[in-house]
Formats: structure tokens, C-alpha cells, sequence
């Protein structure tokens, strides 16, 4: 087998849905209101394609990144940015919801593109500070000290270089009151390849306790490939987390929930949140309304160990924290 590196297989991602389809054994007649022109545009890694199974048009993983029609509904309450994120940036790239933590975009780009992406809309160009803006970036974090944790987000942080994430994480180490960095990534899942030895020396040198938040909505994500590298990634010492979004047609079953909490343990990982969807336009057929998510939520405390059921949460614009739903028990 020829070994392809991470950014190769992310350049030779499909784009185009007619090579998707082609390649997963599905015509577009098998898909009823494809919308081959999106404004957000079709995105995936062959290493994730190969997941994903040959002539199902209903297959979880397919309908995660499927344009639609749908997408172009306009839906009452769902809008292009829908925790007013735009409000929160006191500089380029960063956020400060959270008292005691910080979100920074490293890169706007994802590997892949989820068709329910809160993020969908959000203007990642000018808001990613880019090597240049790093400096106010730590200026800004030196006059923070209640800042504990940084935490890498995107887009995907795991899509710039290693070079680049390990420059950024040396000049971090310098600020002191910041001893946790977590990193909220879906290209692991994605793309295994992406987690390099460089990547790897980074987490085993760093003075930083790691936690990865990885992002995996279906049991199906999880096959052979990510094996060795999340071994790899423990053996580093990085905590690894999950957080999915209940996703109607994908994950909102009890079967789904409950194969995903044990396929992560099987791998070593730890489900965190069930995200109640953010309501972006263009994601309405992906919602799950509340009352449903609960009973979800309630049958799969019946069947899984407690240290296997997510917390269901939502977000809320000018909220300072994930908010957990009730479950009436
Ligand atoms: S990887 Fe994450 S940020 Fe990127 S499109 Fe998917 S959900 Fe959105």
C-alpha cells in the first residue's frame, strides 16, 4: 500500500458530487433535491468516503455532507449565525465567551464539510488571525490571567501544518497562566493520516496537559484506520473526548446513540456532549426538537453506564456556557 500523506488526501477530497455518488455506487437519481450548487461546497476525504456504504443513499455518514435543497428552505428561527459569534470577537480570531478560557481560530478550513456546520456562514477570512495577528493574540492573553485554557478551534485546527501549530504552541508555553490547550478537531476522524509523528512530538513535548475533543456522530465513523492513531495519541498522553450533534436521520435513534457511546469506549474515548443543532440556516431538516432529544436521552441513561451517556446540551448567543438540558429526572 502507497502510503499518502494527510494533505495530499485532503487535496485529492472530492468536490464534485457526481464523483462522490459515482464512487459510493449511487446515482444522482438515487438521491431526490441534490443541490449541485451550493454556496457551501460539497467537501470530503476518500478516507472517509470509504466508510461509507456502497449504494445506500440513507447511509449516515452520506447524509452528513450531501447538499440538498433543503438547505435553501427558509426557516423560521434558524439564521446565518445563530450564537451571534461575530459579538464575541474582542480581536480578529478570538473568542471570550468563557470566563476562564479563550477560543482561537488557527485556520478557517475544514477537511471535510458538514452539511449542518453552525459555522457554515461564518466569515472565516477575516476572522482568522493568521501568524500575524498571533502577537496581539498572546498580548491579549498576558493581560487575561484568568485565562487557564486556550482552545483551538476552526474551521479545523489540525488543518494548518505542523510547523506552524508547533510555533504557535512554543510561544504559548511563554504564557504562564495558561496551563491547559484543547484542541476541537474533526481531521483525525476524517483523515487518520493526519495524526503525523511530528503531531505527536508536539503533544509529548509541550509543558500543556492536551485534551482533543474529537468530532463523530455515528458509529460508523470508527473503523480500522483510526486504530493506531488514536493508540498513538493516548500514548502521548492527550485525554480524548467526543462531541456529536443529534442529527435527525443520522443519530437520533437509540441504536445509533448507544453503538457510538461504545464504539468510542472501544477506542479508548470518552463521549462528552450530544449538542442539541445549532440553528443555522440551512440545517433545519437536521433538527431534532427538544422534547424528543430528551426522551432520546432518557432511554439511553436506561441502557448505558453513566460514564458512556454524553450530556445534552445547546448554546445560546450571550450565554457564557454550554447549557445542559434538563432531562426531568
Ligand atoms: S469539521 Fe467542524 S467546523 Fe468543519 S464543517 Fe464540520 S462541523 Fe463545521
Amino acid at each position: 500500500m502507497v502510503f499518502t500523506s494527510w494533505q495530499q488526501q485532503w487535496q485529492e477530497s472530492f468536490k464534485k458530487l457526481d464523483n462522490l455518488l459515482a464512487y459510493v455506487n449511487l446515482s444522482p437519481d438515487d438521491v431526490p433535491s441534490l443541490d449541485q450548487n451550493s454556496d457551501f461546497p460539497l467537501r470530503v476525504p476518500r478516507a472517509f468516503a470509504d466508510r461509507i456504504e456502497k449504494g445506500n443513499p440513507g447511509d449516515p455518514l452520506l447524509k452528513q455532507i450531501l447538499p440538498l435543497s433543503q438547505e435553501l428552505d427558509n426557516v423560521t428561527g434558524f439564521m446565518k449565525d445563530p450564537l451571534a459569534e461575530n459579538e464575541a470577537n474582542p480581536l480578529t480570531g478570538l473568542l471570550h465567551k468563557y470566563k476562564s478560557r479563550v477560543l482561537l481560530t488557527l485556520s478557517g478550513a475544514c477537511a471535510v464539510h458538514c452539511r449542518y456546520c453552525f459555522r457554515r456562514h461564518f466569515p472565516y477570512n477575516e476572522n482568522n488571525p493568521g501568524t500575524k495577528g498571533w502577537e496581539s493574540v498572546f498580548e491579549y492573553l498576558k493581560n487575561h490571567a484568568e485565562v487557564k485554557e486556550v482552545i483551538l478551534s476552526g474551521g479545523d485546527p489540525l488543518a494548518v501544518d505542523d510547523s506552524l501549530l508547533e510555533n504557535f504552541v512554543k510561544r504559548l508555553e511563554n504564557i504562564s497562566s495558561v496551563k491547559y490547550l484543547r484542541i476541537h478537531t474533526r481531521l483525525p476522524v476524517v483523515i487518520p493520516a493526519r495524526v503525523t509523528e511530528d503531531l505527536l512530538n508536539i503533544f509529548l513535548t509541550t509543558r500543556f496537559k492536551v485534551t482533543m475533543v474529537l468530532h463523530s456522530n455515528h458509529a460508523n465513523e470508527w473503523d480500522g484506520s483510526l486504530l493506531l492513531p488514536i493508540k498513538q495519541l493516548k500514548e502521548v498522553g492527550v485525554t480524548l473526548l467526543n462531541q456529536a450533534v443529534l442529527l435527525q436521520g443520522v443519530n437520533d435513534d437509540l441504536s445509533s446513540q448507544v453503538d457510538l457511546s461504545y464504539r468510542l469506549f472501544d477506542f479508548g474515548i470518552l463521549p462528552y456532549y450530544l449538542h442539541l443543532l445549532d440553528k443555522v440556516s440551512g440545517a433545519a431538516h437536521f433538527d431534532v426538537i427538544k422534547p424528543i432529544a430528551i426522551q432520546l436521552m432518557r432511554e439511553m441513561i436506561e441502557v448505558l453506564p453513566g460514564y458512556l451517556v454524553p450530556k445534552l446540551v445547546y448554546e445560546a448567543p450571550h450565554r457564557s456556557s454550554k447549557i445542559p438540558v434538563d432531562l426531568g429526572l
